[in-house]
């Protein structure tokens, strides 16, 4: 299981200093950021699984700034601990009601502080495992399967019903693998959330994305014919292949990423089943002919 992460927001160097030794000490991971802005920059950039936060930071407080935490993180919650010397229980309170879990005085106890920590992470577990079998997928964002399924089956049925059009395509990164063995699997999945965010941008609203499997996406596009359905996906592949990805050793790769689309105008006779069967067909023949492409045969 891979190391949790422990972002701690706190302006004082020795206190920073101290909660990382902790927390380092129990086998989390520790990022740390000495002020408001700083934090915001490793919300949006790393999956965090624990905030650690000051009340008092250079550029703002600790309770503005835990809204925009909760809303950065992929899942839309995430455990927050306040650390402060504020001793006031309406401070408390204040800090509970704007969404923060839990609230540790200053001077920290090491014990206590990592039986906090160990409760947050008890809850974090509890609010992902939630996630992932409702509609989301966490590390994306993105819808997950089991929800993809029902709504291949709803648009079908209304494209079939008012004759219109839909395309349904589905997307695997080229050589994934290599990424995770190469730069690790944290770089793996800022892989598949860069993709997730470029499928997002460049869609339309109207279309529905989703990370079907490890690395592999399916998209619903209705409304949408087989050929334009290509020019979209042909050119978000172009785009995403053009993108530098940082490492942490000052040097970049990309990426690229295979499709296979399937759909047009329905036959009354043809299942979802039957689209996804294409569209895997379609993307089976993109990779055996050399990858980074879209084919959409019918
Ligand atoms: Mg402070």
């Amino acid at each position: 299981m891979a190391h949790k992460k422990i972002l701690i927001i706190e302006d004082s160097d020795i206190q920073s200093r101290i909660l990382e030794r902790w927390v380092t000490k129990y086998g989390y991971l520790a990022v740390s950021a000495p002020s408001a802005g700083h934090a915001r920059m490793i919300i949006a950039r790393e999956k965090i699984d624990v905030v650690l936060l000051d009340w008092e930071l250079p550029d703002g407080t600790g309770i503005e700034l835990i809204n925009e935490i909760l809303s950065f993180s992929p899942s839309g919650w995430l455990p927050i601990i306040m650390v402060t010397s504020h001793t006031d229980s309406s401070q408390i309170k204040e800090a509970i009601e704007a969404g923060a879990t839990d609230f540790i005085r200053k001077p920290a106890d090491e014990v206590e502080l990592l039986a906090r920590i160990f409760s947050a992470l008890r809850i974090k577990s509890l609010q992902d495992r939630l996630l992932e079998s409702s509609h989301q997928d966490p590390l994306t964002s993105l819808y997950n399967r089991r929800y993809m399924s029902e709504r291949i089956e709803q648009e079908f049925q209304r494209c079939k019903r008012h004759d219109r059009p839909i395309a349904l395509a589905m997307i695997d990164i080229d050589f994934f693998k290599n990424v995770n063995d190469t730069y690790g699997h944290d770089v793996g999945d800022t892989v598949l959330r860069l993709l997730a965010k470029e499928l997002k941008l460049q869609l339309r609203k109207s279309d529905i994305v989703s990370r079907y499997g490890g690395e592999e996406f399916v998209i619903l596009l209705p409304e949408t014919s087989l050929e334009n359905a290509h020019l979209v996906l042909d050119k978000i592949r172009n785009q995403i292949s053009k993108i530098l990805i940082p490492t942490d050793k000052n040097a970049s790769f990309s990426i690229t990423f295979s499709g296979g689309i399937a759909g047009g105008r329905l036959s009354p006779e043809i299942t979802p089943a039957d689209a996804l069967k294409i569209a895997d067909k379609n993307l089976y023949e993109a990779k055996l002919s050399g990858r980074n492409q879209i084919v959409s045969k019918t």
